[in-house]
């Protein structure tokens, strides 16, 4: 996990209908120490944990995982640092059947780790994130990534602080498609672009309907704009479509929002990447996301 992105949580271009083909995530991989507690720490005490864990986190990471189990060949692209985790990042991407391929390993570079603290009381999660000197992905390693084979169907965008170069990509792209769009601000360059809660309430909005209704404008004619919103649901509106919603699905008991987002990300893309209207991906992104909420990490979706 890693803050929100001041401008899109996420956007995606897809290319070529087939489920054959990989879905490809770019964005950040970062080790998560969770710390267990069964109620929140007061500074300057001395609190005893039920457990700590680790786990990959990283958006475009923990959404490449649920595309993995969901069935969808997928591969994550960003840069990783030689170091004491970068085998527990690359075994766990295995395990989960997530290709690394054309993943940059950098030397004299410190992994990113976000501490989370996963209050068991709630299900909430706190994350305090350190990134000291991991470079962002440059769009000259994006173009490792090859392309012309034709075996990528999707490829999924982490909106991070590397605008320029994932301005280059989205370019570089949308030219690789063939598309003739004139030149226009990065989202009107995507298929379909996925803003966070976070985000969104950032350009104040105060809920996902509004926030669809209103972004849909800055879309690419055809474009889309999905908006999930945590116990709300989520929305998501074609340009000149309907706003459609779906309500979430609550678990019996919320145990772990960790990757809530990326997991509703996940599902969604897995839905339209499979041919399914904007109405089936946003409720199947909230079923998918409920249930992931309603137990710890994510292997439980297999
Ligand atoms: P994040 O905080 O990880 O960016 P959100 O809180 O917006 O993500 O949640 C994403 C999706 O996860 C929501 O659209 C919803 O479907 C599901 N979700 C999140 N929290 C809950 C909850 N408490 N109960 C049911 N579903 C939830």
């Amino acid at each position: 996990l890693q803050p929100p992105s001041p401008t899109l949580s996420s956007m995606a271009t897809a290319s070529d209908l087939d489920t054959k083909k990989r879905v490809l995530c770019v964005g950040l991989v970062c080790l998560d120490i969770i710390k267990i507690v069964d109620s929140f720490p007061l500074e300057d005490t001395d609190q005893r944990c039920i457990d700590c864990l680790w786990r990959r986190g990283g958006n475009a990471a923990n959404t490449a995982s649920v595309l993995s189990l969901l069935g969808a060949p997928t591969e994550f692209l960003g840069t990783l640092a030689k170091g004491p985790y970068l085998q527990f990042l690359q075994t766990d991407c295995g395990q989960y059947g997530v290709s690394t391929d054309h993943c940059p390993l950098l030397e004299n570079t410190a992994s990113p780790v976000s501490v989370v603290i996963l209050n068991s009381a709630s299900g909430s999660r706190t994350i305090l994130h350190t990134n000291t000197n991991l470079r962002e992905l440059t769009f000259e390693d994006f173009q490792r990534v090859p392309l012309a084979s034709g075996q990528y169907s999707w490829i999924h965008l982490e909106g991070r602080p590397n605008t320029g170069e994932l301005q280059k990509i989205v370019l570089y792209v949308e030219d690789h498609n063939a598309s003739c769009e004139e030149s226009r601000p990065l989202m009107g360059h995507v298929d379909v672009v996925f803003i966070s809660k976070e985000v969104a309430q950032s350009l104040r909005f105060t809920d996902c309907r509004s926030a669809v209704e209103a972004l849909a404008a800055d879309c690419k004619q055809g474009g889309t704009v999905i908006c999930p919103w945590g116990d709300k649901g989520a929305a998501g509106k074609r340009k000149d479509g309907p706003v459609v919603v779906s309500p979430a699905f609550p678990p019996d008991v919320v145990m772990d929002t960790i990757g809530a987002g990326d997991t509703f990300n996940a599902a969604a893309i897995f839905a339209l990447n499979t041919g399914k209207s904007l109405q089936d991906a946003v409720t199947f992104g909230c079923r998918v996301a409920g249930a992931k909420c309603g137990m710890m990490g994510n292997e439980g979706l297999r």
